[in-house]
């Protein structure tokens, strides 16, 4: 608990803190009405398919931003899917899928309109907000409303990941909260998100302040929540709210992990560890030293991108290992000078 106080007496901590809280609450509220959007969007574009249904399950695999299909189907599938994405040009992670699996579970389907990272993920409410705005973003069903709104989101959702000492602006929290309001009134048509964009202004609003209080004559630390009354200015129409009962040590370990997550899968995409990266990591390991009570509860986290470190040192740390062409001019020196001296020998 004294860790606790420490940092939530950290204006900056809080306020990155309650940004992620509210990234949480929107991927709550957004998750039933993508999946359901998705199921749609799978029924039409199986309709779609002219190529006869194989009797089993072709053997087509994705790999990272690359695929080749092998059979009829998966072709038509690859078809229809590009011609629905936005960013036809762009890096497309072919990987996240399975294309065996496109005719019969939606959510395969889905993954190609996302970014990296999504191979384990089998539905909507496993997937973090960044695949949900990302997915609006660039599969053309949701064309019908105004995407710039889903991309300064997801652009806000970016600085607060990349943020590696965890900290934001009071400024910076403005501005994300208008953000966040532009796209709450964007998709008020989906079910429970005006409600949830209201339990987001409280959480903007609100004051985490740790106690203490005497339990039996002794001291104890206690967090405590002082919920400010909203005033929502007509911005949000009045519906019944209730504050998602999770704690702030519940939402900062959520964050953390998707941040340390993040950085291993982009350490695994470059292949080697950048400054910017180390940099990064030694400002996680470094805040997970300091706060012991998030670093026992990382640990398992903390141990993936220790060992991915590892296995990404620049190629120059590990010693100069000759060119293969440098090896092969060496040899052909060598039996230069043997014949050389074997063509002086025999004169
Ligand atoms: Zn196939």
């Amino acid at each position: 608990m004294a860790l606790l106080a420490t940092r939530m007496n950290c204006g900056e901590y809080m306020n990155w803190l309650k940004a992620g809280q509210c990234l949480l609450l929107l991927q709550d509220r957004l998750k039933g009405y993508i999946g359901g959007k998705m199921l749609d969007f799978h029924w039409e574009l199986s309709d779609r398919i002219t190529a006869p249904r194989p009797k089993k399950r072709c053997q087509c695999r994705a790999a990272r931003k690359q695929f080749q299909p092998s059979c009829p189907v998966c072709a038509q599938w690859k078809e229809l899917i590009l011609a629905h994405h936005n960013y036809k040009n762009g890096d497309i992670h072919w990987g996240n899928s399975n294309p065996s699996l496109w005719p019969t579970h939606y959510w395969e389907v889905a993954k190609v309109y996302m970014p990296r990272g999504q191979a384990q993920v089998r539905g909507p409410e496993k997937c973090d907000v960044a695949a949900l705005l990302n997915l609006m973003n660039t599969c053309d069903y949701f064309s019908g409303s105004n995407l710039s709104r889903v991309r300064e989101l997801i652009k806000c959702r970016n600085e607060l990941m990349h943020s590696a000492d965890m900290k934001v602006s009071s400024s910076w929290l403005k501005h994300f909260e208008q953000k966040l309001y532009d796209l709450v009134s964007e998709f008020k048509h989906v079910p429970g998100l005006l409600s949830g964009g209201e339990e987001m202004q409280k959480v903007l609003l609100s004051e985490l302040s740790i106690g203490v209080i005497e339990v039996d004559g002794i001291p104890k630390f206690e967090l405590q929540s002082l919920i400010t009354p909203v005033d929502l200015q007509g911005r949000v129409t009045s519906q019944s709210c209730t504050i998602t009962r999770i704690s702030p040590e519940e939402v900062e370990i959520l964050l953390i992990q998707q941040l340390i997550q993040e950085l291993c899968l982009e350490i695994e995409e470059q292949g080697s560890l950048t400054e910017e990266n180390e940099d990064k990591v030694g400002k996680i390991k470094n805040f997970l030293s300091q706060n012991e009570d998030l670093g026992f509860v990382l640990q398992g986290d903390l141990k993936r991108l220790d060992n991915l470190r590892k296995n990404h040192v620049p190629p120059n740390a590990e010693g100069w290992i000759p060119p293969q062409g440098f090896a092969a001019f060496l040899v052909v020196l060598s039996l230069a000078f043997s014949l050389a001296y074997l063509f002086g020998q025999t004169h």
